[in-house]
């Protein structure tokens, strides 16, 4: 079996889109549909043809150019079961647990409502890669729009159990705003302090962050790291739940 060939490439103004290649049966998908003009001029220089749109959720953003995508090459849309009333076109609603194939390479769908209610990634274990949209940003995590801190926890702690080598796609370039408020939250953790040194030089050179890996975002993403003593200390939270501790990152985010 051959390896994925996965393409990322900016779409709109922080988006990331990415087209995922399957060499043996040719089969291509798209992770979401940012801006369907610039996903097919992607395919073509790639000459790759898409054959499925997998959804992570229905944001504008992640779904936009489904109509567009599916009328120029036919291909198939998977998406999130709980959000076919809001996402037109669904061949295949999927839910936790599913998996879904490209030609061998088979991903299994990870229900993680947050940010949205109906949000889900898509994670091949066996290429240790997993699509993660707008759950899991590197050093940071989406808005709650939708799901409440507990959803959102537990969405992240069932990402943060992947493997640590995982790569991780997250669906923004969000990572140098990301860095100074993990800073602000956990200023003495020297892994963070690496990451975002580093974060900034890439920037500098006008590299993408993503995709980061599991590991990297465990030792230094504040969003992850509930448990800490460091950062429970700072908040003045050494006893409250991890969740308790979740929600007060990300409400202090939300104002930073
Ligand atoms: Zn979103
Ligand atoms: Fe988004």
């Amino acid at each position: 079996m051959s390896e994925l060939l996965i393409r990322q490439f900016p779409c709109l103004s922080d988006n990331y889109g990415f087209l995922v290649h399957d060499p043996d049966s040719g089969e291509t998908a798209t992770i979401d549909t940012p801006d369907a003009d610039t996903i097919l001029a992607e395919a073509k220089a790639a000459g790759w043809m898409i054959t499925q749109i997998w959804n992570t959720h229905h944001h504008f953003d992640h779904a936009g150019g489904n109509d567009a995508i599916k009328a120029a090459t036919g291909a198939k849309l998977v998406g999130p079961a709980y959000d076919t009333h809001r996402i037109p076109g669904i061949d295949t609603a999927v839910k936790d647990g599913d998996t879904v194939s490209l030609g061998d390479h088979m991903a299994s769908v990870m229900f993680t409502p947050g940010h949205t209610l109906g949000h889900v990634c898509y994670h091949f274990a066996g290429d240790k890669v997993a699509f993660v949209g707008d759950t899991l940003f590197a050093l940071g995590c989406g808005r709650l729009f939708e799901g409440s801190p507990a959803q959102m926890w537990q969405s992240l702690s069932r990402l943060a159990a992947l493997p640590d080598e995982t790569r991780i796609y997250c669906a923004h370039e969000y990572t140098a705003a990301n860095a100074r408020f993990a800073l602000s939250i956990d200023p003495d953790n020297a892994e963070l302090q690496a990451y975002a040194t580093m974060v900034e030089a890439e920037r500098a050179r006008g590299e993408p962050t993503v995709p980061t890996t599991i590991g990297a975002e465990l030792g230094a993403n504040p969003f992850l790291r509930a448990a800490d003593p460091a950062i429970r200390q700072r908040l003045g939270l050494a006893d409250a739940d991890n969740v308790d501790v979740f929600a007060e990152i990300r409400r202090r985010k939300d104002a930073f």
